[in-house]
């Protein structure tokens, strides 16, 4: 088949980079198979792009919002008639499991309708004044041109969750998405044009982050940044970023789930291989610790590796793959450096740990147990599908153990104890807290983000996904038709 060569997106004219360069990006099941060619942006296609959204935000900060929300019902109309397109370019670009890519398509179609109502919200506050004669109340505008940059592994969701809210409010768009998934983007972005948004109001630009990504953070006239991501890209975002400029970051975690000795072992062995091994263990919120209650540990163990044995790896695209590949070969090469470390500190490896000799980048599902909270694999991200067990005496070590780490995105706990349930929803260090659930599973209306070195406060979907990209000024009105001196004038 003849390969595509895709553009880019700069004042709603699909056209080739000033780099004159482009790159190819191939199926990581079937690495021979070349999925398109794409654009390798550099600085001066940023500089078009915010100079482009600059000026169609003049335009689109005045259209009122429930008419904004109209063109986003309209994108959520056009994704669900083109979801399972959509689903299978996403697991050929990115590799996971056509029912977890149709999952993903759905997320997206999820918060443009949630986004939508929001154009008949953007709530601000009215209240009372200490003065006579005067009226108080907050109201949300939008900030100008932001930047979304994006990671691989929602490439239609998360870009989705960005641009809704950013739109909604009023914001114009550059859109960078992850050089894995420029496809996606690509797919998302004419979605968005057939919906009918105008010309400028969002910008893609594909290509480097290193090149890409820091142009648009730097840009002066970019006014937020929205970042999904690695802990150190965001860390470095943060400091590129300099004042004047809002930066909502999405990082990683390492996820715990807790097993209590009083758990149902089923549901929650169901929720484990779910959260471990879904999406390849490559999600933010992906469980990758298990802490188990002394009593139960080797009944459970047993149980979590004859399950895994069974797991079928495979192409995402075949009904009967259970776990699909890893990104790309870098991904592959860090989850079995892990792997080696594990063994390495001592931790006992049950199963998995190979990488099977197919043309693709995969890693056999992998559990660990006798993981010490020293050990790395039970402190660093690994982003693949390994999973370590490590056993607590009692409910308070469990939970010491789930917060002995940077990160704190998600959390689960498995009991049927009421004093346990509300003990972890009120200890776990966490985001988001799950109960005799998984890990994974967040819903578009509620508020999803992480503590601690997870993120940085904003968070994202919700009625908190508008926070970023609104100001909420705050207006006193004095009709008194004299001078009231707050704080004074209160006889
Ligand atoms: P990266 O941080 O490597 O990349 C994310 C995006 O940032 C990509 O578009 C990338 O571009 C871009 N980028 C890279 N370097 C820079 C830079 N210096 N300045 C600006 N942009 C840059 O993360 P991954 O794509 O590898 O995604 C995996 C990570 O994302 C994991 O750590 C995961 O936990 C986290 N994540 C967090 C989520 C959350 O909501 N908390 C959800 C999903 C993932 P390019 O691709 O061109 O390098």
């Amino acid at each position: 088949m003849p390969v595509s060569t895709y553009k880019i997106l700069i004042d709603g004219k699909w056209i080739s980079s000033e780099s004159g360069e482009t790159y190819s990006r191939v199926n990581p099941a079937n690495y021979s198979e070349v999925i398109g060619k794409f654009q390798q942006g550099n600085e001066k296609d940023v500089n078009k792009a915010v100079d482009a959204a600059e000026d169609a935000f003049e335009k689109w900060r005045e259209v009122p919002p429930p008419k904004r929300g109209e063109i986003l019902l309209k994108v959520a109309q056009l994704l669900k008639e083109n979801k399972e397109e959509l689903s299978r370019v996403m697991t050929r670009e990115m590799g996971k499991v056509l029912a977890e890519t149709r999952g993903d398509v759905q997320e997206a179609i999820d918060i443009c309708e949630y986004m939508a109502g929001e154009g008949r919200r953007l709530f601000g506050r009215t209240t009372t004044s200490e003065l006579p004669n005067k009226f108080s109340m907050t109201v949300r505008l939008p900030l100008g041109p932001v930047a979304c940059i994006t990671p691989w592994n929602f490439p239609i969701a998360i870009p989705a969750w960005k641009l809704s809210a950013a739109l909604i409010s009023g914001n114009t768009v550059v859109f960078k998405p992850s050089s894995d998934t420029p496809l996606c983007a690509i797919k998302f972005v004419e979605i968005l044009e057939k919906a009918g948004l105008p010309k400028g109001v969002v910008n893609l630009v594909t290509g480097p982050g290193e090149t890409v990504g820091t142009r648009l953070v730097k840009h002066k006239k970019i006014r937020a940044v929205s970042f999904t991501g690695h802990k150190d890209t965001g860390t470095q975002i943060l400091k590129e970023a300099g004042i004047g400029k809002r930066v909502g970051l999405e990082l990683g975690s390492k996820n715990p789930i807790i097993v209590m000795d009083d758990a149902d072992l089923r549901l929650a062995l169901d929720g484990v291989l779910w959260g471990a091994f879904g999406t390849c263990g490559q999600r933010c919120t992906a469980a990758s610790r298990v802490i188990v209650h002394k009593k139960v540990e080797q009944k459970f163990e047993r149980m979590l590796v004859e399950r895994t044995k069974k797991l079928r790896l495979g192409n995402g695209l075949n009904p009967k793959t259970d776990v699909g590949p890893l990104v790309n070969k870098k991904a592959q090469e860090k989850v079995t450096k892990y792997i080696e470390i594990g063994e390495h500190e001592g931790a006992k490896l049950c199963c998995g740990g190979k990488t099977p000799k197919l043309k693709g980048w995969f890693v056999e599902p992998t559990v660990f147990t006798n993981a010490s909270s020293d050990m790395k694999i039970f402190q660093d991200e690994i982003f693949g599908p390994v999973v370590s067990l490590t056993e607590a005496g009692n409910l308070d070590e469990a939970i010491d153990l789930a917060n002995a780490v940077e990160y704190g995105l998600s959390s689960s706990i498995y009991t049927n104890n009421i004093q346990n349930i509300m003990k972890a929803v009120k200890y776990l260090e966490f985001g988001l807290t799950y109960v005799n659930a998984s890990t994974i599973g967040s819903e578009v209306h509620l508020p999803f983000g992480g503590a601690k070195a997870s993120g940085n406060g904003f968070k994202e979907a919700g009625w908190t996904g508008i926070n970023l990209f609104t100001e909420e000024k705050t207006v006193y009105i004095d009709y008194s038709g004299k001078l009231q001196r707050a704080q004074i004038d209160i006889e």
